[in-house]
This record gives structure tokens, C-alpha cells and sequence, in this order.
């Protein structure tokens, strides 16, 4: 096992993997940057190195400090966390160059998998459906053009470098595909510095259905099921739950079996997620691969009962998957709620500031990953999660009604959230029959029908 580990983020995931260095008897390097010389991970780490400025691309995306924080804290591992440079391969190279274990996939398989169009072109070879589109990238409006006619529209222009649901539009016809183009490849280049684009059949309404992977370094790959991320807001993930309500048994196991062979063919390793799109026919098409540990991996730990950030750990130390994981059965329910920095009544507009109390849920059944506490200063600079809150039940609906009670008790003042937002899907008829797909919050938010609830009505200033 490792001795020291550098955690490579911030915030709740930066805590989650600090905590599973602790279990494992593993001691920990933070870094942070100086807006977060007062966050939770700094000061549970055992130690903690600043590595610049508040914006990321000062601290946080520095793979150069970063490395001279992990020679000078002499660790032998660094985990990326989700975001920043989790799925950057030529990080992992750095870190393997310097014979520093990245906790991950190899650099060649985040290679293969981590560019959409180059993980569609290994779909295809393995035999998994993906969504009918382009051949390849995209290169001008001509050929967009020509390729949206063929496939049919609606058609959605993707960017392969995409993440958080940036450098995606939709085209509904041969008018808006030009724009739509132009604006995909410039959201792209800005955000990915990569404006490199491809045409995918637009689904509609489909649900968003992932599968998690967990591979050791001996070739054993297993899944561990779905989890249903359809409630998006701009197609960003929102609501998770396990077990999908679309899912049945057959289609699991086709699937599973599907994402299993995928990950099989690229020789993946450690954790990984296959993420499909399903219509309500059942047909079902790959979309992408994220190479590294989700945000939404917690309901997976939940519903199978294994821990994925150790499991990660001791994947990346040499050990062989622990038989819980490679024989695990689901055995509960589970959602997350991400509970975001965000007007839910000002177009979800994040709003940074000083948490003046903070007071969460308990009890049976609740799981809180959170960086936040009373006087925690939420800045401006980077995701606006501040807490991911799980419930888990034996049955969907009891899931439901320990999520609305928990979240009736999330105490967060001095801060809008989107507690009352979740608050009210969780009261909402269709979701809790199950019936919602990814256009699901732009329908209620709409029709006006979702009545945002006052968070906390039990405890006063
Ligand atoms: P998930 O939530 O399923 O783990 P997301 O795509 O929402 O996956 O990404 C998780 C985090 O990583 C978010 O903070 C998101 O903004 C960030 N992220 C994802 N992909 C990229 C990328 N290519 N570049 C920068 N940030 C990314
Ligand atoms: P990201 O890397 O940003 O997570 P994804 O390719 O995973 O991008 O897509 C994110 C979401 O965007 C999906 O869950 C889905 O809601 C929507 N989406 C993406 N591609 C399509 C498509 N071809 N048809 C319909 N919706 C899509
Ligand atoms: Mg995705």
C-alpha cells in the first residue's frame, strides 16, 4: 500500500478521497490554492501545500506546481479527484515520468477513451451501439451539413473534448445547424481549448443511463450497475438514483455486458463509467466514457455496499479487486441531490458568500459528502456544489420520502441553494412514479408548476 497520497482537488471530493486515505491507514498531502486556505480539505489533511492563485489555472490546473508539491511531500501517488486534470493523459504521464502513481487509468486508455470521437470509433470496433452521427470530426459548415441531411434531423453538434454538458447544440434543421456549428466549436475552443466538433443524432427525451466499471490491473473488469441520470438542468446532471426505473433485469445484463466488453477491448483499469443514452423503446447507444470517479459514485457505494475511492486506491496499489466488489449485488435504493451555490429563483445563478449557519440532515438512511460548515466562504471561482446529499431506502419510494424529510432538515443560511429546488421534485407526481426522461426539469420549470419550497422551516436565527 502507499504511504502518502496527494490529493490533486478541492472541495467535497477532495474531502471524500482524504477520508479513504484515513481508513486505509494512508496519510495525505492537500494542495490548495489561496482561496481555499480555509476549506475542509486543508485542514484534514496531514499536510497541506498552497500552489498558487484562486483560479484554477493558476493552482488547481498546474500540473508543474502540482508535481513540485508531490517531490517536495515525497509522495508516492496523487488522485485526481473529477474535474481539473482527472482525465488529462499527459498528467498521467507526468506523474508515471516521475514515478509518481496516478491514481486512475493508464495515460493510453484516458487516450482512447477520454476524446468522445476517438471512444465512439472503440465502441464501434467492440461492438456497442453509439449514437448514429458523423464518421469523425466535423471540419466546416459544408460538411456539417452534409452529415446532418444523411442522418436526419435533429442532430446535436458535440464537441470531443466536452465535459459538464459545455460545447453541445442542438440543430433542428438545415436554418439553425450553421449557428449551432459556429456556437459549439467557440464554446469548445473556450472552454477546452480544443474547438474540434462531431454530429450525433439527437435523441429525444431519452433517459441518461451510465454504468460503473471497476477494472484491477489483472484483468478483471466488472460493473456494478446503472445509475439514472436523466434529471439534468442544461445537460448537466442534477438528481442520480439507483436503480434506474427504466431498468429491467434483461437490459442490465445486455448493458453491463456491453460496457464490460468496452472497457475489456481499451484494457481499462481502475474506475470508469460508460454513460448511454436509452429511449423509451429500450434501444440504447453509447455516448461516452468518463476515465476517472464520478461525482455520482456515492449511490453506487450505497445500493452495492463497497467503497470506490479505496477500491481505487488499492486498484492503483497492485491489489486485485476485493471479492465484495467483483461480487457484489445491488441490495437498496439510493439518489443523490447535488446541492449547489445557486438561485433556483434567479435562473440557478451561482451566488458565492459566507454560509452564516449550517445545519444537515441525519439520521437513518442519510449520507452528506460536503466541504461546507458555519462561516465556510463559498468562492467565486470554481463548481457551485457545496454538498452532494444521498438517501438510501429499501424500496424507490422510500428513498423519496428520507430525501424529502432530509432535505426538510438542510439548514443553510447567508446563501440561496438549490435545497428547495429538490425539495420540490421530490414532491412532484411524475418523478415519483418514475416518469421523466432528460427533458424533465425543463418541462416543470416551464409549465411553472414546480412550487419552490422555503428551506428549513423547523429552525430559526
Ligand atoms: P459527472 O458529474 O458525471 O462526474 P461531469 O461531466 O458533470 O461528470 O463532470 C464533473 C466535474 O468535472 C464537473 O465539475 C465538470 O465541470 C468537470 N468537468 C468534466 N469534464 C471536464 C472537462 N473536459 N474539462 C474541464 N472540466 C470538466
Ligand atoms: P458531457 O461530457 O458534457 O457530460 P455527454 O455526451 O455525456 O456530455 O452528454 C451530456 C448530456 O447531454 C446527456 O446526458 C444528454 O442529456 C445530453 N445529450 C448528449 N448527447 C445527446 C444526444 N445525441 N441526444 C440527446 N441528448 C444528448
Ligand atoms: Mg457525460
Amino acid at each position: 500500500m502507499f504511504e502518502k497520497i496527494l490529493v490533486a482537488n478541492r472541495g467535497e471530493i477532495a474531502l471524500r478521497v482524504i477520508r479513504a486515505c484515513k481508513e486505509l491507514g494512508v496519510r495525505t498531502l492537500a494542495v490548495y490554492s489561496e482561496a481555499d486556505v480555509d476549506s475542509l480539505h486543508v485542514q484534514l489533511a496531514d499536510e497541506a501545500i498552497c500552489i498558487g492563485a484562486p483560479p484554477s489555472t493558476e493552482s488547481y490546473l498546474k500540473v508543474d506546481r502540482i508535481m513540485s508539491a508531490a517531490e517536495v511531500g515525497d509522495v508516492d501517488a496523487i488522485h485526481p479527484g473529477y474535474g481539473f486534470l482527472a482525465e488529462n493523459a499527459h498528467f498521467a504521464e507526468v506523474c508515471d515520468s516521475c514515478k509518481i502513481k496516478f491514481i486512475g487509468p493508464t495515460a493510453s486508455a484516458m487516450h482512447a477513451m477520454g476524446d468522445k470521437n476517438s471512444a465512439r470509433e472503440f465502441a464501434r470496433k467492440a461492438g456497442v451501439a453509439v449514437t448514429p452521427g458523423s464518421d469523425g470530426i466535423v471540419a466546416d459548415e459544408q460538411e456539417a451539413l452534409k452529415v446532418a441531411r444523411k442522418v436526419g434531423y435533429p442532430v446535436m453538434i458535440k464537441a470531443v473534448a466536452g465535459g459538464g454538458g459545455r460545447g453541445m447544440r442542438a440543430a433542428h434543421n438545415d436554418a439553425s445547424l450553421g449557428s449551432a456549428f459556429q456556437n459549439a466549436r467557440m464554446e469548445a475552443e473556450k472552454a477546452f481549448g480544443n474547438g474540434d466538433v462531431y454530429i450525433e443524432k439527437l435523441i429525444v427525451n431519452p433517459h441518461h443511463i451510465e454504468f460503473q466499471i471497476m477494472a484491477d490491473q489483472h484483468g478483471h473488469v466488472v460493473h456494478l450497475g446503472e445509475r439514472d441520470c436523466s434529471i439534468q438542468r442544461r445537460n448537466q446532471k442534477v438528481i442520480e438514483e439507483s436503480p434506474s426505473p427504466l431498468m429491467t433485469p434483461a437490459l442490465r445484463k445486455k448493458m453491463g455486458n456491453a460496457a464490460v466488453k468496452l472497457a475489456e477491448s481499451v484494457g481499462y483499469q481502475n474506475a470508469g463509467t460508460m454513460e448511454f443514452l436509452v429511449d423509451n423503446d429500450g434501444n440504447y447507444y453509447f455516448i461516452e466514457m468518463n476515465t476517472r470517479i464520478q461525482v455520482e459514485h456515492t449511490i453506487t457505494e450505497e445500493v452495492y455496499g463497497c467503497d470506490l475511492v479505496k477500491e481505487q486506491i488499492k486498484i492503483a496499489a497492485g491489489e486485485k479487486l476485493s471479492p465484495h466488489v467483483a461480487n457484489a449485488v445491488p441490495r437498496s435504493h439510493a439518489i443523490q441531490c447535488r446541492i449547489n451555490a445557486e438561485d433556483p429563483e434567479k435562473n440557478f445563478q451561482p451566488v458565492p458568500g459566507r454560509i452564516s449557519f449550517y445545519y444537515a440532515p441525519g439520521g437513518r438512511g442519510v449520507r452528506i459528502d460536503s466541504h461546507a460548515y458555519t462561516g465556510y466562504v463559498v468562492p467565486p471561482y470554481y463548481d457551485s456544489m457545496i454538498a452532494k446529499l444521498i438517501t438510501v431506502g429499501a424500496t424507490r419510494t422510500s428513498t423519496i420520502d428520507r430525501m424529502r424529510r432530509a432535505l426538510d432538515e438542510y439548514y443553510i443560511t447567508g446563501i440561496k441553494t438549490t435545497v428547495p429546488f429538490h425539495s420540490a421534485i421530490m414532491r412532484n407526481a411524475d418523478f415519483r412514479n418514475g416518469k421523466y426522461d432528460t427533458g424533465f426539469v425543463e418541462r416543470i420549470m416551464n409549465s411553472n408548476t414546480l412550487e419552490l419550497r422555503p428551506a428549513a422551516t423547523q429552525l430559526h436565527d
